[in-house]
């Protein structure tokens, strides 16, 4: 059975190169019916917080990315890891090293300036009739894994293609500390075991590590995963992704305003394809993605592309969800609801062009404040050739059907009867109603304000 995991270290918030690998593992345990584990790799204390184990579960849920098992702490799985390196003790492939961390670097050094690449030099690996030096009075040694002397290892990477390390470039990695505690690529490859991982899909900053996980699991005669490492994410400017250019921690983005059906259908694309389209659902992802087509380059983030695919989204979305979503800032921003036209269908006129719902939120308020046009602006539109106009305007307002098409026969009628043009009586109508020259059409206005308002308002300017 595919079992996929996403093994984030809580040191940070969730950053959209993570969202991406979580997003793909899941889809890609969701494609084959498999698991998605969520794994919280905790072991380094000085950087792990709760804080940011909470600030990734929060991300991870935002994006609706449900893991089916866990989430797991290393931290909770010492007593098995202490298990499994005791009896890579015992079956010896592990041993016990007392070089202290002085010794090493003196030998990294000495192989540095003789060309070579700088290794632990098995001082204290045993071999079959190699006497082992005295153990130093006091010293505690670190566990080191045996790692083979030669051959290769090779993976069919599933981004990346075949993949092949020769282990004279690897060393005897230490796989437990002085303090008994085990390492960072020593936890990996046992969670993977335990946890049954199929296909382990990760950032390519982890290639380096793939080799030293392989060869951990096989010393322990367990299966291995296929591993799959996704390119990196580079800024808009091509550059490595950072914070003061971009936004990277994914709960940025439901602050500025976007969906996150938006996030998911942009990350998706962010490494992945699937012919030529471009706006898709998690189901159809799902349904697709077979880790297949994903893309061995970097890909660039784009914002302009993000603010489609946002838009997109607006646009489709329902818009009493979009209410409850602008509301909070248009409430900080001093909207007033009461009397007002009802939200959503005013976000389901304004949301066209918008692409945030921040921007839609800002651009609603029009509809949630006391009109206060400007006195000039007043003298220059309501003129007194158009006066008569727009009292006969108000006049018809009380009979007329109160429907976009009506009112926009209406508005025709009394123009034809005055010899004007829509603008003429448009732009004092919506310095009334708004305050402002810049509103949708005026039909579409008029008709949300709903009759009772519009006639206030011309009546209290007129
Ligand atoms: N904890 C690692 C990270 O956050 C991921 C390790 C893995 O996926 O194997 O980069």
């Amino acid at each position: 059975p595919v079992r996929t995991r996403f093994a984030p270290s809580p040191t940070g918030y969730l950053h959209l190169g993570g969202a991406r690998t979580a997003l793909y593992s899941w889809a890609f345990a969701r494609h084959f019916g498999g698991t998605f584990v969520l794994r919280i790799e905790d072991t380094d204390l000085e950087r792990s917080t709760p804080e940011a184990v909470q600030a990734i579960i929060e991300g991870m849920e935002w994006l609706g990315l449900g893991h089916d098992e866990g989430p797991f702490y290393q931290m909770q799985r010492m007593d098995r890891y202490r298990e499994v390196l005791a009896q890579m003790l015992a079956a010896g492939t592990a041993y016990q090293c007392y070089s202290s961390p002085e010794e090493v670097e003196a030998m990294r050094e000495r192989m540095r300036a003789a060309g070579e690449k700088p290794r632990y030099d098995g001082t204290w690996r045993p071999e079959p009739g190699k006497t082992l030096p005295a153990i130093p009075a006091g010293r505690k040694p670190v566990l080191r894994f045996k790692n083979p002397l030669d051959g290769e290892v090779t993976w069919n990477d599933f981004v990346k293609g075949s993949i092949t390390i020769g282990n004279k470039e690897l060393d005897d990695l230490v796989i437990a500390r002085p303090d008994g505690t085990p390492t960072y690529n020593f936890c990996v490859a046992i969670d993977d075991l335990d946890m049954e991982i199929s296909h382990v899909l990760r950032g390519d900053d982890h290639v380096n590590n793939t080799p030293r996980q392989i060869n951990i699991l096989r010393a322990i005669g367990a299966p291995l995963p296929e591993y799959g490492h996704l390119p990196m994410i580079l800024g808009s400017d091509g550059a490595k992704m950072s914070k003061r250019k971009d936004a990277v921690n994914v709960m940025d983005y439901p602050a500025q305003g976007y969906l996150p059906e938006a996030i998911l259908n942009y990350l998706a694309r962010l490494g992945w394809s699937h012919g030529d389209e471009e706006v898709f659902s998690m189901a159809q992802m799902i349904e697709w993605f077979d880790g297949s087509h994903l893309s061995n380059s970097a890909a660039q983030f784009n914002i302009e592309k993000l603010n489609w695919l946002n838009n997109h989204y607006i646009k489709q979305a329902d818009n009493e969800r979009l209410a409850s979503l602008a509301r909070p800032r248009m409430l900080d921003n001093g909207a007033e609801f009461d009397g007002a036209p009802a939200l959503a269908v005013v976000l389901g006129l304004m949301k066209e062009r918008t692409n945030t719902i921040n921007e839609l939120a800002d651009a609603s308020m029009l509809f949630f404040r006391t009109p206060q046009p400007d006195a000039a602006l007043l003298a220059q539109h309501v003129t007194d050739a158009v006066k008569p106009a727009l009292a006969q305007f108000a006049e018809r307002c009380q009979t007329v059907e109160w429907n976009k098409a009506a009112l926009a026969a209406m508005i025709k009628e009394v123009l034809a009867a005055n010899g004007l043009k829509m603008p003429q009586m448009a732009m004092p109508l919506r310095l009334f109603l708004t305050g402002q020259l810049q509103t949708p059409a005026i039909d579409a206005v008029l008709e949300i304000f709903g009759r009772e308002t519009v006639v206030a308002r011309v009546a209290k300017f007129l």
